[in-house]
């Protein structure tokens, strides 16, 4: 599906290649681009992106008054349809093939072997078909990989030698289409890690972004990590091949502003789609454990396991952790509570679910 707010006609080609500004002269200008028809509609119709250096913009409404035409500015129902069922696109099996190397040169994957055992590492590489953009920057390729295998987009972050993300962030397609290797890509994201679901019958665990969902999985295997990519990514059409799983949500900390941390807004997803039918839980794991200072890091499941990970976890068994087994033999709806006793903290603390 091409990412339209569907209603609107015209929208800033945000995806695109940038056009020379004709106020400031820079490459920097952002066309509006017809979603019926996905043509330009004019190259002096856009938004200069350089916000507070120039901010050049020549809307669509003005374009047409000058010209002295009627402003449709809405799509009717008929093409609204037709949009959001346009064909999603995909790459070919090579593009994702010839991205699966240099990983020397990618910086992620040096820092998680690192600190991680190279064993796990390479396993988590080919599990996930983690990716190296020789082509730019060497930044590393989360590929979204569909359950029937087909890929339907590869994300580009680049990291520090200290494994923190920076603001850089591209996909394979973008550079496809500013190289004019292909026209057109309608990115439809599915869940990283949703080819995997065939492969795994474990409980789903699903965290924001893809690197926690690598490293936990190397972490603590009993889960099948997968990541939304965002904290809006979270969606009924991402999670619908999850029907018939137990699926936890990881939320990352965050700092509540009117009510709406990370958790709290899993939380309120988390209570939608049960109503739909769908076995999901949200953890208050890192809300439980964390300092203030944490919280002002949003650090995330993966971070916290990092920290943690030369202080050697061990089982408790307390009385309630066997009334609980006990009631998981009478109900099986208690078995993801369960599973999750096993994650303890160092002092040997349980990690409860919410
Ligand atoms: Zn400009």
């Amino acid at each position: 599906m091409r990412k339209v707010n569907c209603m609107y006609k015209y929208t800033l080609h945000k995806k695109s290649t940038k056009h020379t500004c004709p106020k400031c002269g820079k490459k920097r200008f952002v066309l509006y681009i017809d979603n019926e028809t996905g043509q330009y509609l004019s190259e002096k119709v856009g938004r200069c992106d350089r916000e507070i250096n120039c901010g050049y913009h020549h809307p669509p409404k003005q374009y047409f008054q000058n010209n002295g035409e009627t402003y449709n500015y809405i799509i009717n129902d008929a093409n609204k349809l037709a949009i959001e069922n346009l064909e999603t696109s995909y790459h070919s099996d090579s593009d994702l093939d010839s991205s699966l190397n240099n990983y020397d040169k990618n910086q992620f994957i040096k820092f998680l072997t690192s600190k991680i055992d190279k064993v796990k590492v390479q396993k988590m590489i080919t599990d996930y078909r983690i990716g190296t953009a020789d082509f730019w920057n060497n930044g590393t390729i989360f590929w979204q990989i569909d359950k029937n295998n087909q890929i339907r987009g590869g994300k580009i972050i680049i990291y520090s030698t200290d494994g923190k993300r920076t603001k850089y962030i591209n996909w394979v397609h973008s550079y496809l289409m500013k190289n004019k290797k292909v026209d057109n890509f309608n990115l439809k994201q599915c869940l990283f890690g949703e080819h995997l679901l065939s492969k795994y019958s474990k409980p789903i665990a699903i965290v924001e972004s893809e690197k926690t969902a690598c490293i936990m999985s190397m972490l603590f295997d009993k889960f099948l990590w997968l990541a939304t990519g965002s904290l809006s990514g979270l969606s009924l059409s991402k999670i619908e091949s999850l029907k018939d799983r137990k699926i936890i949500l990881y939320p990352d900390l965050g700092i509540k502003k009117q009510n709406l941390s990370p958790f709290i807004k899993w939380k309120e997803k988390s209570i939608e789609y049960q109503k739909k039918g769908f076995d999901i839980l949200v953890s208050n794991l890192l809300e439980q454990k964390c300092s203030q200072s944490d919280r002002k890091k949003g650090l995330d499941i993966a971070d916290y396991f990092l920290e943690n990970l030369n202080i050697k976890p061990r089982k408790i068994e307390s009385k309630s952790n066997s009334n609980l087994l006990k009631m998981y033999m009478k109900n099986k709806n208690i078995k993801t509570l369960v599973e999750v006793f096993e994650l303890t903290n160092s002092s040997g603390r349980r990690i409860k679910i919410d």
